[in-house]
Formats: structure tokens, sequence, C-alpha cells
């Protein structure tokens, strides 16, 4: 009786996933933090990697039967380094939050002052106190920031890093649309000897494209990151080092392991190194387009009346942009009727907002668009259809219609080897029969 009511669940639960993904294959995901993985890393997520530990370094390992486990560490080490142009790897951290807390680990004691952003004006939970700082037990320092250029204003900041003189100073944000001003701001760093850090989370992609900025090259040693955002690789995170100081290399490592993980998800660090070979010969012209369908995004949004942030700067120089949706009903009502018509985005705190709560924003994003080969004529198109739900009041049911159709066209993989219609059908993949 249980034995069959559980089969009758697993199936279940195998119908709900299959449901989600045929919804995502025709819908517009414009979540700013998601993406796509190509159909070799995928591949290598269901491989056997998945069943098995790995702890300590390649060749140091605390268990048997990592030969290959090793090769493929090495291999991904070495990759990273090229792809971020850099002399340090680790690629153990799970996730961007595991890797922000193995830098405060590595980098912070108890008790230190850590320069960050405010979190209305774009900064990550892992930064505030009710977050990994808190964990940590470090206050943040927060920089003085420019609503209307959408970045840290350099003059006040400069003004608060002499006066409260933090030992970090963490540049990172999850509303990110222009590139930290990093080099105007190290002589300041240097004055003050604080560390710079730098949480490329969302940008890591732009940042391996050699699109964006080089924070490893203008003023910071670390740069934190998730492997899933922009960069379209695996759910999984990495910290990335330009610096011969042998004792902050150890430090990093070993708040790696084993400070924050055991575990490392071999599984995920094997479909990492096939992101990052295939960044390297396809990340340049991905984050072009990225950019460029971001930017496209804006303009044809501002010029159908939506109030688009930081016009005056072209909207945005990342993957994002950032719309004030307060006449339209505010973020949650916004995102909540997109999601309808199957246009999905989020709500997001705007600098200025008036509480928490309520947040004014919708925050978007073009690279898994741009993975599936859409470009600025189609991110037109995507503006046209958001404006038809949140102006022009026509049914979300109706224009959900018109979402599938311009999908449809759009079921290709991108900016990868093997590229093709199967990358988007996981189930498929894995062979198993049909509930
Ligand atoms: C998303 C994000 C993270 C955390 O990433 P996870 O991989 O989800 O743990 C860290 N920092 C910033 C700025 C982010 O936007």
């Amino acid at each position: 009786m249980v034995e069959s009511e559980m089969e009758a669940t697993v199936h279940r639960i195998r119908q709900s996933v299959r449901e989600h993904s045929k919804w995502f294959e025709d819908s517009l995901p414009l979540i700013a933090s998601e993406n796509l993985v190509s159909p070799y890393a995928k591949e290598l997520m269901i491989s056997d990697f998945h069943s098995r530990y790995a702890e300590g370094l390649p060749g140091e390992r605390y268990y048997e039967g990592n030969r290959w486990v090793d090769e493929v560490e090495i291999e991904c080490l070495k990759l990273a380094q090229r792809v971020f142009r850099c002399n340090f790897a680790d690629v153990r951290p799970i996730s961007g939050t595991v890797a922000n807390i193995a830098v405060l680990k590595a980098l912070t004691e108890a008790g230190d002052r850590v320069g960050s952003c405010r979190l209305a004006e774009g900064g990550h939970i892992s930064s505030a106190s009710f977050g990994a700082f808190g964990i940590r037990g470090v206050k943040p320092v927060h920089y003085a920031w420019d609503p209307k250029l959408m970045q840290l204003d350099v003059d006040g900041t400069r003004r608060i890093l002499l006066e409260e003189r933090p030992k970090t100073c963490l540049f990172g944000l999850s509303l990110f649309l222009f590139p930290f001003p990093l080099k105007e701001l190290a002589p300041t760093l240097q004055e003050i000897g604080a560390r710079g850090w730098y949480d490329g989370a969302h940008v890591l992609g732009l940042i391996g494209g050699g699109q964006f900025q080089d924070p490893l090259h203008e003023g910071c040693t670390v740069l934190s990151a998730s492997t899933h955002k922009t960069f379209p690789g695996p759910q999984h995170g990495i910290i990335l080092g330009e610096t011969q100081d042998e004792d902050i290399r150890k430090k990093l490592q070993s708040a790696s392991f084993p400070g924050v993980t055991s575990n490392h998800h071999l599984h995920t660090m094997a479909g990492l190194a096939v992101a990052l070979a295939e960044h390297l010969a396809f990340g340049e012209e991905y984050a072009k387009a990225t950019i460029a369908n971001a930017r496209a995004l804006g303009q044809g949004l501002q010029e159908r009346g939506f109030e688009v942030l930081a016009a005056d700067r072209g909207f945005t120089a990342s993957h994002q942009v950032a719309v004030r949706v307060g006449k339209e009903g505010g973020g949650e009502s916004a995102a909540k009727l997109l999601e309808k018509a199957g246009i999905v985005v989020n709500k997001n705190l705007l600098p200025g907002d008036k509480s928490p709560k309520f947040p004014e924003g919708l925050r978007l994003g073009s690279q898994e668009l741009t993975r599936v080969g859409m470009g600025p004529s189609e991110m037109t198109r995507v503006a046209e259809l958001i404006d038809a739900v949140l102006h022009q009041g026509r049914s979300p049911d109706e224009v959900r219609e018109e979402v599938r159709e311009l999908k449809r066209g759009f079921t290709t993989l991108r900016y990868c080897f093997a590229a093709g219609e199967a990358a988007y059908r996981y189930y498929d993949l894995v062979g198993l029969p049909s509930a």
C-alpha cells in the first residue's frame, strides 16, 4: 500500500518538475540571477561525480577513488585562472554565499568593520547583519551612493573610508547596473591599508567575457562569485585571486575546506569546468550580446513610458535593467501580473523606496534570453509585451499566447558546444520512462 502510494508520489514530483520545465520553455525568463547551463555541463551533473566525496585538494584527498575527480578539478582550476586572468582559484565553495562566508573567514575577524553597500542601494543579503556578515560578526560600513548615477559616490565614499577605516572593503551588488569606480578608490584603500574584495556573483560572466570591469587588476585582491548568474555554469561558487601572498592563498583554501564545506559537489564542479572552457570559446561574444540586449530592453521600456533608472547613462552597462513601477501599482503586483503572462521578473528595492516591504522596482536580466539567441529586436518585442500587461490593460492570459509565440522561435541554446534543442529538456536527457 505504502509502496504504491509512494511510487505515485514519486511520479507526482517528477510531473511537477516536468511542468515547471515546460512552463519555462515557453515563457520569458528575465530573472537576473538565473541562466541556462549547456548540454555538456548538464550531462556531468547527472554523472557518478554526483555520488562521491573528494575532501581536500587534488593530490591531497582524504578519500580514495578520486583519480578522475582530481584530473577534472585541476583542469577546472587552470581554466578559471585563464578565464579570469588571475593566479589563484578555489572551486570548492558550493554557492556565492558560501564563497562569501569563506572569504569573510579568511580575511576578517569578528568585530572588524567591512565596507559594503546598503541593501536598498542594491547590496546582497550576505553583506547584511542578518546574513553572512552577522555570522562572522563583522559590522558593515556603508558607502555613499549616488542614486542618479546608480553607483558609489566617489567623494562621499572616500570621506567615509578615511573616517571609518575598515580593514576590508567589499564591492558587490545584486542590483548591479554599472562597474564600481575601483580605480578612483584604490588610492584611498591604499592610504587606510584596506584590502579590496569584489563580489561578482551577478556579473561574473561579463567579467569573464572582458566586457564589464576587471576587479583583480583594478585594486581588489579577491573576487568571490556564484557561477550561475551571468556566468552560465551550474549552481556553484568560486573564489578567485590575484596575489603572490602565500598566507592569503592558504587562508582562502582552508576557509573553503574545512572552513565552509565538506563535500564540494563534484558534479557541479565538473559542469563548471565545462562552462569555463565554453566561456573561453564564446564568453566575449555572449557578454557583448547580453549587455546590448539589456540596453535595448531599457530603451524599449522607456519609449513605452516606463521609468527606467539611469536613463542618462544608457540604462545599464550590465545584464540588468531597473524599472520603477510605482505608478503601475508597485513591484509586487506588477511582477505577479507579468508572471500570469509568462514574463518572469522579480520585485526589487530601489534607492529611495519608502518601505523595504513595498519595493517600487522591477529588476530584469537579459542573459537567459540572450543564451537562447534573442537580440535587440526581440528585446523591443519583450518591452511591448510588458507594456501590454502593465499599461494597456490587456489580459495576461491573452498576452501569454503572444509570449508563447515569441518564444517558439528560440529553443536552441547558444554560446556552448553541442548547442541544441535538447538543452532545454532536462528530463529527456535522463532517459527515464515518463509518468
Ligand atoms: C546572488 C548573490 C550572492 C549569492 O549567491 P548564491 O550563489 O545564491 O549563494 C552573493 N552576492 C551577491 C551580490 C549576489 O547577488
